[in-house]
């Protein structure tokens, strides 16, 4: 099954409680663009090499198309037609007011000089920069794309239409970049995690953690999560797994991570575990903050915790969420714990277009504000309507999206 089947079947499972006519919930689900580039570059060596380059963009009706790009072997247009779908949910969840989009390169970065990666980037946007810009589509870091990536996509885009910081966020603070970026996703994810339990009866104090993915996501949630007392005993990433009963130092494993050469956890302090065992760890909470379509229907009924909280894109088949809510599990969705990102990146765009910056305090303030209301109105509708908090958060999400398609007109 791939990423689309699962987001269009999460998508239908929601659509199914709720009066969409056909012809809305066709508008719904078909992207309004789908683009596919080819990207020609020298190489260092002298020898040309080409590159399949996507863009894809979902739904506009309540603002600008907005969403990440990845550099990655697997990037595809169905990849790319799933993952801006969830934008579109995801903006919608939050109340930002923009649409859905994803795009990238079919590409592994690591192969790449980093001169050969900025004449691939830019290139890219010669060949896509009529359809992005700040009231038009906005692209973002993901997987393998960072704040380097998206200075040099405003500064190409620039060279087309004049100086334009809002046509990406995530950018560096140095260049019109947010305070308060780099962490938002998982304050988010750790926020989510914080109410969560709190509903549960629970208090984020002392509660025990498993996290799959110790990057920007899994390490910005657990350095937040450790702050307010809770125990990180189990990690886990490309090149290992670890765990740590007496609960790992976030902040040691971080600087760890940042220096080590492959970037990894491997190498610190830790009993050596696997996957299939911290998926399955006696914890509270389990993070899975790295790839997706990781929980399946194989190994949803070894998991343990009683709370998921979904840092990655996807992590969850339609399969093992029906098997985790009937075990009793809360799944908090991508769509609302990861929700984090895109909302500093609309505040980015904000400051960008206010050309007036923010300290880091008034950044984190009102992101708290904006995942509070989402978080309590996905968990109103889910107890008003009996549902799971992703069917939930796709109802809410739709219910924005479909009124304002309304609203503007077909
Ligand atoms: P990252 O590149 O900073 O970190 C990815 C982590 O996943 C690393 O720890 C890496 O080692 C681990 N990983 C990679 N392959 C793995 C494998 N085969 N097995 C186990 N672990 C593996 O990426 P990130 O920004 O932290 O993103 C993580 C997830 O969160 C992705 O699904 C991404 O789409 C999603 N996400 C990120 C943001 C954001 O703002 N960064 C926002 C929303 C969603």
């Amino acid at each position: 099954m791939s990423h689309l089947d699962d987001s269009l079947r999460y998508f239908d499972r929601a659509a199914r409680t709720m009066d969409l006519t056909a012809n809305i919930e066709r508008l719904l689900v078909t992207p309004a663009r789908r683009l596919q580039v080819e990207v020609a570059i020298v190489m260092d060596d002298g020898h040309v090499e080409v590159f399949e380059g996507f863009r894809v963009q979902h739904n506009d009706a309540r603002g600008p198309f907005k969403g990440g790009l990845r550099y990655h072997p697997h990037v595809d247009l169905d990849e790319a037609v799933s993952l801006a779908s969830l934008m579109t949910w995801k903006t919608a969840v939050v109340g930002v007011p923009f649409g859905g989009a994803k795009g990238g390169i079919k590409v592994d970065p690591r192969t790449l000089s980093a001169g050969e990666l900025e004449r691939l980037t830019r290139k890219f946007v010669d060949k896509i920069h009529l359809v992005i810009g700040p009231d038009v589509d906005i692209p973002a870091p993901d997987v393998n794309t960072n704040s380097q990536t998206m200075a040099w996509i405003m500064d190409q885009f620039s060279r087309y239409h004049g100086f334009q910081p809002g046509v990406v966020t995530g950018k560096p603070v140095a260049l019109h970049g947010s305070l308060g970026r780099d962490a938002a996703t998982g304050r988010g994810v750790a926020l989510c995690t914080k109410w969560a339990l709190e509903d549960m009866g629970r208090s984020v104090d002392g509660a025990t953690v498993a996290m799959q993915g110790f990057g920007n996501v899994g390490s910005w949630a657990a350095r937040i999560l450790a702050g307010w007392g809770a125990k990180l005993v189990a990690v886990g990433d490309h090149a290992a797994y670890l765990e740590d009963d007496s609960g790992f130092n976030a902040e040691a494993l971080t600087a760890h991570v940042a220096t080590s050469p492959e970037r990894s956890i491997k190498g610190f302090a830790g009993t050596p575990t696997t996957v299939e065992a911290l998926f399955a760890k006696n914890v509270d909470v389990l993070i899975p903050a790295a790839l997706g379509g990781v929980l399946t229907a194989d190994n949803a009924d070894t998991v343990r915790a009683k709370l998921v909280v979904e840092g990655a894109n996807g992590p969850t088949t339609p399969d093992a969420h029906d098997k985790l809510v009937s075990q009793g599990v809360v799944v908090v969705p991508d769509i609302l714990a990861n929700a984090g990102g895109v909302t500093v990146s609309y505040f980015e765009w904000v400051q960008n277009t206010q050309r007036y910056y923010w300290d880091e305090e008034e950044v984190n303030t009102r992101l708290e504000r904006v995942m509070r209301k989402a978080y309590d109105e996905v968990r109103r509708v889910a107890r008003h309507r009996d549902l799971d908090l992703r069917t939930a958060a796709f109802v809410i999400a739709i219910r924005e999206v479909g009124k304002a398609t309304v609203l503007r007109g077909i």
